[in-house]
């Protein structure tokens, strides 16, 4: 038997449930904060992906997958499609601010485990145009209130301010200098992120790196007072707001796109995967990809996870619409009538169903009270004959009789 890929999952009809209903609360809630939809390709040009996300990173060193001699990706993350089709469209033309949000699968090729799969569905915004702090805390509280409204409330918001590239750069020199001391002691990964990336080295999970990063030199430091200006006004809107958070220095983000704020989101209710949505600045990024200097800000997070907490949480779903009406059939023109009359039931926005495997009366109730069926029809020789038939009420046995020939009257008595 040939199974699913590894790192996919199979969404069976009770999940698919949850997820549409987890859909479209998050949709509301975007809508209510007057962002837009918008839907891109599941694959771009690679070239894309290699010039936002970074040659260096994670995802464009190891976890694409490409096609087509690598000149397509499946799309490993959305701000960079959004931001090509801002571009492509035009949409800065249309108003100064551009507010989007998107709902859609992913592909990253990681190892496998729970919360962490190969293709995974993402929520998120972007923000584009304005430098202004209002923006960065609307966007950091706007996730969080997609969390709070599932009544996911014991999260904790990391948010750090990582400057410009610019400014970056004397504090990279710096921290080279510190964790060259310590050479010996680094993993294989930090060895060589030490040339690449080394900022990726601040949020290292190993224990003896941890240590070492203790008293490693602080980006902080290094940033202009512009920055911190900036993000001390970030700090403030969101105390205005109400929103709780720690600031963690030591927080960068696995993109090379990030400027200024980044923030993340964990959640204890996670295992190892603990974070649920993460996000930044990128005030660079439009720039590089060809358009005119225009300061962004987006936040991405995992579908999967965010149910996986609804899940923990015991998180009570609305309940699906049970069947109106169950036909019991006996005979081929009791049957032909059921289908006739459904068709027509259906058409009334009433859900209904019936046999199709010719099954016994016992077992064609049995099916009805499978669906929970509201009310069941008999219809045999005799009801066809006599055109009146029995509409039984499931929860309390009592029956009515009702004239089947005109459907009018059956509408009336089941609704
Ligand atoms: P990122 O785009 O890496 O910043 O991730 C944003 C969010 O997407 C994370 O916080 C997770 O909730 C989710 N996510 C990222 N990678 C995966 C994955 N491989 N499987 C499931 N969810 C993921």
């Amino acid at each position: 038997m040939i199974q699913r890929p590894r790192g996919t999952l199979d969404i069976l009809p009770e999940n698919a449930v949850k997820r549409l209903f987890v859909e479209n609360k998050i949709r509301d809630i975007f809508d209510n904060f007057n962002y837009q939809e918008i839907r891109t390709p599941s694959f771009e040009k690679t070239a894309l992906f290699k010039r936002s996300i970074g040659e260096e990173t994670d995802i464009v060193s190891k976890e694409m997958y490409s096609f087509n001699n690598d000149e397509y990706t499946l799309k490993p993350e959305m701000t960079a499609p959004v931001i090509r089709a801002y571009l492509e469209n035009n949409l800065y033309a249309q108003s100064p601010v551009t507010k989007l949000y998107y709902i859609s699968n992913m592909y990253r090729h990681e190892n496998p485990q729970a919360g962490r799969y190969r293709e995974f569905g993402q929520f998120g915004a972007e923000a584009i145009g304005s430098f202004d702090y209002t923006v960065d805390a609307e966007m950091i509280s706007l996730s969080i209130r997609i969390l709070n409204e599932f009544g996911i409330n014991d999260i904790i918001t990391k948010i750090n301010t990582i400057g410009s590239i610019d400014e970056r750069k004397s504090y990279i020199i710096s921290l080279k200098e510190y964790l060259a001391k310590y050479y010996d002691d680094l993993s294989v990964d930090s060895k060589r992120r030490l040339e690449t990336n080394p900022l990726r080295i601040l949020d290292s999970k190993l224990d003896i790196e941890i240590e070492i990063l203790k008293d490693a030199p602080i980006l902080y430091d290094f940033l202009t007072p512009e920055t911190k200006e900036h993000f001390t006004k970030v700090l403030d809107t969101l105390k205005d707001i109400g929103i709780k958070y720690e600031v963690d220095y030591k927080l960068v983000r696995g993109f090379d796109y990030y400027t200024s704020t980044t923030f993340e989101v964990v959640s204890n209710d996670l295992g190892a995967q603990n974070a649920v949505l993460g996000g930044g600045r990128y005030d660079a990024l439009i720039e590089q990809l060809g358009g005119n200097p225009t300061p962004a800000i987006g936040f991405a997070s995992g579908i999967e996870r965010l149910i996986m907490i609804l899940d923990k949480m015991n998180f009570n779903y609305p309940a699906a619409d049970n069947l109106k009406i169950y036909f019991v059939t006996i005979g081929e023109e009791a049957k032909r009538f059921a289908v006739k009359t459904l068709y027509d039931l259906r058409k009334q926005n009433i859900k209904c169903d019936t046999d199709y495997l010719n099954r016994s009366v016992k077992a064609q109730m049995r099916e009805a009270n499978k669906f929970q069926s509201e009310y069941t029809m008999v219809v045999g020789e005799n009801e066809l004959k006599s055109g009146i038939s029995k509409l039984k009420k499931m929860s309390d046995g009592n029956t009515t009789d009702i004239g089947i020939q005109n459907i009018n009257n059956l509408i009336s008595a089941i609704l």
